[in-house]
Formats: structure tokens, C-alpha cells, sequence
């Protein structure tokens, strides 16, 4: 295959680029210097091999706890819950929010075969089991997918209330989230309104 024709491959099976795009930026590649590519190529490369998901909450690292987890200052009595790094990436840029996170991996969705199991919902379980563990703030999105995954943690963490987890609060993240919007899109501050106006659930 022609050079060019690989790079406009690649670029195509990206996410969001169609054709046209991925040819302008392969076109647009080809006037950029050896070096600045060479940089490019290896940063996409080494991308795989040089991050880890964090082993408590699943965020994306470079070892084995991420940042938040790492943080002594944050608050590990709360629990952000989200669907994908990207959404932790928006709650951390809505600032004020100071617990930490877990990142499910996905939302319930049967239709695609993503079921329980498929998600990083047992961890969480675990996590919460501890007793530690104040308030859920679950924080999918507002679609289909994302409030029958609220619901379903909800009800499952509901199920194993025992006497260490009495206290404990589950909360959906609320008004400022219109319908359909996405965690990841949305702004600061319609986050950080969505998250004080979370209600118990
Ligand atoms: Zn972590």
C-alpha cells in the first residue's frame, strides 16, 4: 500500500474522522519535519506500553496507583463514580471536587453484550465493602445506559448494606446535566453544578 494511503488508513479508523479529514491530515503530515513526526511516532508508540490503569480505581497512570489514588490529600471517603477516564479528566477540570474515583470502563448496555461483568463493578463493590467509603457520587451520564448503570450499582450496593456500610450515601449527580449530554463535554461549571446538586438516590 502507498505510504500516504496507510496514513489515511490509520487516521480513518480513528474515532470522529471520516474520509476528508483523514486525508487533510495526512496531507498536512507531509509537510511537517522529519523530526517533529519522528517525535509524533514514538509518542504514539510508547503510549500503550508506558501507562498503567490504576489498580484501585482504573484510572489511566504511569504506575500502579494514579495520581487522585496517590494524593494523601484527597478524600478516599468519597467516590466519584464515572464511566471512562475521560469523564474523571472533566469532574478533576470542574474543580472543588476532592475525593477520588472509579472508573467502570463502560456503561451496561445489552446491546452491545456489555453487562455487569464487562465493568469494573465488583471492584467497586469491594472498595465500598471496606466500610471506609462515606458517599457514592454516581456520576454516569445522563443517557440510557449510564442511569441503568446508576441504578444498577445503586441496587447492588443497596443489597450489601451491613453494619459497616449504615452510613453510607449513594448520590446521582443531578440538575446543570441536561438529558443526553455527556460527562466528558461538559464544562467546569456546569459539572460543578451538576455535582452540588446531586440527590440522594
Ligand atoms: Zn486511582
Amino acid at each position: 500500500m502507498k505510504p500516504v494511503q496507510k496514513v489515511i488508513d490509520a487516521f480513518e479508523s480513528l474515532p470522529g474522522i471520516g474520509p476528508k479529514t483523514a486525508a487533510r491530515l495526512a496531507y498536512y503530515l507531509l509537510h511537517v519535519p522529519q523530526e517533529r513526526l519522528e517525535k509524533f511516532a514514538s509518542a504514539l508508540s510508547r503510549l500503550r506500553l508506558e501507562t498503567k490503569e490504576c489498580r484501585i480505581c482504573f484510572n489511566i497512570g504511569e504506575s500502579d496507583l494514579c495520581p487522585v489514588c496517590e494524593d494523601e490529600h484527597r478524600d478516599k471517603g468519597v467516590i466519584c463514580v464515572v464511566e471512562q477516564p475521560l469523564d474523571l479528566l472533566a469532574v478533576e477540570r470542574s474543580d472543588g471536587y476532592e475525593g477520588v474515583y472509579h472508573v467502570l470502563g463502560g456503561s451496561l448496555n445489552p446491546l452491545s453484550n456489555i453487562g455487569p461483568d464487562e465493568l469494573h463493578i465488583s471492584e467497586l463493590i469491594d472498595r465500598v465493602r471496606g466500610g471506609e467509603v462515606k458517599e457514592l457520587i454516581l456520576a454516569t451520564n445522563p443517557s440510557m445506559e449510564g442511569e441503568a448503570t446508576a441504578m444498577y450499582i445503586s441496587h447492588k450496593i443497596k443489597e450489601l448494606k451491613n453494619s459497616r456500610t449504615q452510613e453510607l450515601k449513594i448520590t446521582r449527580i443531578g440538575r446543570g446535566l441536561p438529558t443526553g449530554a455527556e460527562v466528558e463535554y461538559a464544562d467546569g461549571t456546569t459539572l460543578s453544578r451538576a455535582l452540588e446538586g446531586r440527590r440522594e438516590i
